[in-house]
This record gives structure tokens, sequence and C-alpha cells, in this order.
């Protein structure tokens, strides 16, 4: 069975724009390598809220949180993205797991940065939200195009 497909085109395409894309030296995050099981939802960073404090890259335990590299927009405040193809959708990074008897949710992020997101819808997410008009322009090969490609497996 063959589900609807969440293209997000890239600023350029929308643009239609000709303009030549600069390429980008960056490491892609994705890992090489499928998973057998893909989470119904992953980690979206909204990068408008996020300081780059960090707490969520510590408690990540497949360690997919990474600071954003200060050196495009090294004026912008720091802030934390999340490689949706390693994330297994555990929610540690949005809340410590507590007894069902405790009252009190323990959440992670003292800015309400991080949502947890249906997978099939991830690559809107990240296009609207993880970072800067411009930072998604230089990087979008490297962000939204693996959370389009992991939407599209996990939408079939
Ligand atoms: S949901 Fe789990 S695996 Fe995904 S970024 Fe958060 S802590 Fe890491
Ligand atoms: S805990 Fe929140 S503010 Fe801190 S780096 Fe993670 S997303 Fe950003």
């Amino acid at each position: 069975m063959s589900g609807p497909r969440h293209d997000v085109q890239s600023p350029a395409r929308q643009a239609g724009s000709t303009k030549e894309r600069r390429t980008q030296v960056k490491p892609t995050m994705a890992k090489s390598g499928s998973r057998k099981k893909l989470p119904k939802e992953v980690a979206v960073i909204n990068a408008d809220n996020c300081t780059g404090c960090e707490a969520c890259l510590e408690v990540c335990p497949v360690d997919c949180i990474y600071k954003v590299p200060g050196d495009t927009i090294s004026v912008l405040q720091s802030w934390c993205e999340i490689d949706v193809e390693r994330c297994v959708g555990c929610e540690v990074c949005v809340h410590i797991p507590t007894k069902k008897s405790d009252p009190y949710e323990l959440t992670v992020c003292p800015w309400d940065a991080i949502e947890m997101v249906p997978t099939v819808e991830v690559a809107q997410y990240v296009a609207a939200k993880g970072g800067p008009p411009d930072y998604l322009y230089e990087n979008w090969d490297r962000l939204v195009v693996p959370a389009q490609r992991m939407a599209e497996l996990a939408a079939s």
C-alpha cells in the first residue's frame, strides 16, 4: 500500500528561482543503514524557542541531538537540532518518565522548544521550524531532505 506523499519544496523551488544553491561542506547528519521499525512520532526542535542550553542533548539515549554549527549565523543565539532519521521517538528529551502515580511531569526543555510530531509530517515541521529561513535554505539537503525521506517511508 502506498500512502500520500508529503513533499516539501525547497525555498528555491517555491520561488521558482534559478539562483544556484551554495554547496555545503558540513557532513550529513544521517548515518547510513535502515532501521527495522519507524517511530510513529519523532522529535523536532523549534529553533525560535531554543537557546542551545543543551539540556536535551544530555538526555538523548541515541545521541541524535546536535548543537548547530555556529559558523553560519554566528551573530544569532545558538540552538540545537535533531537528526530525525536517528530519533527513536522515545520522548525523553521532552519529559523524563515518572511513575504513573506521580502528578508532576519532569520536563527537560526549559523553553518548551521540542515537539513530538507525526513521522509522516516531520518534513513540514523541520522546514517550518528547524531554523531561520537562510539557514534552512543553506542546509536543505542535510535537514529537510532526510526528513522528507523518512516521512515518505512512514507513509508507505
Ligand atoms: S525523542 Fe528520544 S531519540 Fe528522539 S531526540 Fe528525543 S531523546 Fe533523542
Ligand atoms: S533543552 Fe530546549 S532550549 Fe535547551 S537545547 Fe534543547 S531544545 Fe534548546
